[in-house]
């Protein structure tokens, strides 16, 4: 099923996300609606807190749906190594409209579960380190615009806030 899609100013998406103590049909429904939602936005990335559930679960795709092998489905992920620095301009899918260039690793290592609560251990490299950077923040309450500082960053707050009083996000 996909899901509503929650933007910048929710709650949700600014607080840490809450450890998933056990991978149950439910979650793995979460998971499923997740990757569903993902495709349908044409992302590369989502995380839970970005359909407004609060737990750490993020799934990513850097070939965008056209090749199943690249699915990455994590629950619980942690770093286990991040190499490097890249800057590309990148978006978010609960911030439309906007991007902008942050750092993010360009080899990046995470462990965590899969859909079958196994434990797996993923290496990514070039837009998968970048994905996993932007969704390792989700999962702590933060997202691409916290990265930025001073008159780029006030000027998308002025504009989001700007959005959200006319009704238009
Ligand atoms: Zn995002």
């Amino acid at each position: 099923m996909i899901r509503p899609i929650v933007r910048y100013g929710n709650r949700t998406l600014h607080n840490p996300a809450e450890h998933v103590p056990d991978v149950t049909s439910e979650i793995q429904t979460i998971i499923t609606d997740m990757i569903e939602t993902m495709y349908a936005e044409s992302g590369v990335g989502l995380a839970a807190p970005q359909i407004g559930i609060p737990l750490r679960i993020f799934v990513a795709d850097p070939s965008g749906g056209q090749d199943d092998s690249r699915l990455v489905v994590m629950v619980n992920p942690e770093w286990i190594e991040q190499r490097g620095t890249q800057r590309e301009d990148e978006g978010c899918l609960s911030v439309p409209g906007f991007s902008a260039s942050v750092p993010r690793p360009l080899h990046a290592t995470i462990r965590g579960l899969d859909r079958a609560g196994t434990s797996r251990e993923v290496e990514g490299t070039g837009i998968l380190a970048r994905a996993f950077g932007h969704e390792m923040d989700h999962l702590d309450g933060s997202l691409f615009l916290d990265h930025l500082r001073g008159i780029r960053r006030d000027m998308m707050l002025r504009k989001i806030k700007k959005l959200r009083r006319s009704g238009k996000w």
